[in-house]
């Protein structure tokens, strides 16, 4: 009997065990919402944010249906909602920087929730930035297109400004820390820090601002449709006449002025500020001053029965006599 009843306590233990991980299992599973190719996973608590989510995210491929068709295969967004499961699927890229990762052209998205972000206003332009990767890699050949032109895009595309900073490519351009073309590609490698890779983003946004305006709309897009079928660089030579190189190098040149003068700026100082305002203030009230000096000595030559005789011969000089 008592190996018998061993047994049966046995059992018991493992159907136990098998039902509290069952209940654990089914814990960890996300939540789903379907609407067109989109299904956006959340756990209880974010049902709001992946409502928000669903319309940015049909917003976003309806306003680039014509430019950047998304061609109907379906797109999966995970909105992780703590930092170790953004970790777990961001895999090399989990790092304290990184918003949101994107396999591409298959459409999985995962980013982190709000309010994991430094800036939770920040979440539907990443949202809109990881879509845009994807619905890029649907449309040009990956390996035509370079990545820093890549992140250039789609933050242009994605109106995500975290990068837009004149300010720290001025800094980067006073400093010589510009990263020089050959490397700019290797620089959004997950092994970079913080500084490098925005670095490399803000060069990256710089970049193909430039490229716009150099091109114009419609030629930008002549270029982003040319990558179906030829690399980056053989489309910029026939856009603009010019390699990688001598176009990075008209990029840098048209830095130099605002790098200067923003330089300058910043190398003011708030106490240089300050002693400029005193400055200004002393010199206001002693133009006050002297004014009211001066009205008293014209009433003391009003009441000695001077008012009629005292004319400035030229009032120009009177003004001088002021400063
Ligand atoms: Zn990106």
């Amino acid at each position: 009997m008592r190996p018998a009843l061993y047994s049966t306590r046995i059992v018991l233990a493992f159907a136990l065990i098998l039902t509290f991980a069952a209940r654990a299992g089914a814990a960890v599973e996300p939540r789903q919402i379907k609407t067109g190719v989109f299904t956006v996973e959340f756990w209880p608590g974010d049902e709001q944010i992946a409502r928000d989510s669903l319309e940015t995210l049909q917003q976003t491929l309806s306003d680039f249906a014509q430019r950047l068709p998304g061609g109907g295969q379906p797109i999966t967004v995970t909105i992780c909602r703590s930092v170790q499961e953004f970790r777990r699927r961001a895999g090399q890229y989990g790092r304290t920087w990184v918003g949101g990762v994107t396999r591409t052209p298959s459409g999985q998205i995962a980013v982190k929730a709000p309010y994991l972000l430094p800036q939770p206003g920040d979440y539907d332009g990443l949202l809109r930035h990881e879509l845009l990767h994807v619905l890029l890699a649907r449309n040009v050949q990956d390996e035509f297109l370079p990545r820093w032109l890549n992140e250039g895009i789609v933050m242009v595309l994605s109106k995500e400004n975290r990068w837009g900073s004149m300010a720290r490519l001025a800094r980067m351009y006073a400093s010589g820390r510009l990263i020089p073309y050959y490397n700019l590609d290797f620089a959004f490698l997950p092994l970079g820090d913080e500084v490098l890779s925005g670095d490399a983003y803000a060069e990256a946004l710089s970049l193909t601002r430039f490229l716009i305006d150099r091109l114009g709309e419609k030629g930008f897009w002549n270029v982003v449709r040319a990558m179906r079928q030829e690399p980056f660089e053989t489309a910029l030579l026939q856009a603009t006449g010019l390699k990688p190189g001598p176009f990075y190098n008209a990029w840098r040149d048209s830095m130099r002025v605002p790098a200067i003068i923003i330089t300058a700026a910043s190398a003011v100082s708030v106490f240089n500020i300050m002693a400029f305002i005193v400055i200004l203030a002393w010199v206001h009230k002693r133009r006050r001053n002297l004014a009211i000096l001066q009205q008293w000595d014209e009433e003391e030559w009003a009441e000695a029965g001077w008012q009629n005789e005292y004319v400035s011969p030229e009032p120009w000089a009177e003004e001088q006599e002021e400063d």
